[in-house]
């Protein structure tokens, strides 16, 4: 029987918030060292003054180990792989709100398959107040394109996940938002009709590497005078029910352990 993880996915924002040298949100439960350091390491010290989230719904840590071939340029791209113990339920909404509040579901108030706004402080909110651009860039219904909503930034929902790393790649080149989330869904949209390792769901694991080098190619040709954090940050991870079809919202590692990998694009200026 596999062991859970033990970093918490409630650690991530306050990491993100200390490299980017921004004051976490309220709630924000802690740091993840190896993450910080790691970032620290890339940049000689300097905080980074972009990132790039990419959140590629249900990819749990099994299928990082069963696929890892799959893998090799998003570990290319983020050679950082993170160990993650996301938050009960697993559940889309429940885990996007913790990865962003740095909150557990209790506090964040989202603890079943709902998507109302989050009240509480948030990485976005933390960004606003630290002078920089956040938007959120998300398939449409999706709880990504909900739950942190009626904040002063900018929010763009797409028809699909390719319509959204379209955008993202457009948003990459106008070079002015400091913190870009981009939510994609088609792995789990297709292991629930069918089962996580179905054709279909290999097929969707392939395009979320695909996407995710685009955008990190993306990141390298415009944003050069940036040091930048790019991030492969899945909610949950997935098992098949004894009825045959992918599923997630068990306290099982199956579904609560994830990896993350992250990395750091230095800006042209640091390199000289
Ligand atoms: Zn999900």
């Amino acid at each position: 029987m596999e062991e859970f993880n033990t970093l918490p996915l409630t650690h991530l924002t306050g990491s993100i918030c200390r490299v980017m040298d921004v004051a976490p949100p309220k709630q924000s439960e802690g740091e993840i060292d190896r993450l910080v350091e790691y970032v620290f390491e890339k940049t000689n010290g300097k905080p980074v003054d972009r990132a790039l989230m990419y959140n590629p719904d249900a990819i749990g840590q099994w299928t990082c180990k069963k696929y890892s071939e799959k893998f090799a340029s998003v570990r290319k791209n983020a050679p950082l792989e993170l160990p993650l113990l996301t938050v009960f339920p697993p559940k889309t909404p429940v885990c996007f709100g913790s990865m962003y509040t740095g909150a557990s579901p209790s506090v964040h108030g989202i603890q079943s398959y709902t998507k109302p706004v989050i009240k509480i402080d948030s990485i976005f909110d933390a960004m606003i107040r630290a002078g920089k651009k956040p938007c959120i860039v998300a398939v449409k219904n999706s709880s990504m394109s909900k739950i942190f909503n009626e904040r002063d930034m900018d929010y763009y929902i797409e028809d699909y996940d390719d319509t959204a790393v379209a955008k993202a790649l457009e948003l990459i080149e106008q070079d002015k938002y400091d913190l870009i989330c981009v939510y994609n869904q088609e792995f789990d949209d297709v292991m629930h009709r069918s089962h996580p390792n179905s054709k279909r769901s290999q097929r969707a694991i392939n395009h979320y590497a695909t996407y995710f080098d685009m955008l990190a190619r993306q990141i390298e040709k415009h944003w050069t005078s940036h040091n930048t954090l790019l991030g492969y940050a899945p909610d949950h991870g997935t098992h098949r029910e004894w009825y045959l079809l992918g599923n997630h919202g068990k306290n099982i590692p199956d579904d609560m352990n994830i990896f993350h990998y992250y990395g750091v694009i230095p800006s042209k200026d640091l390199e000289q």
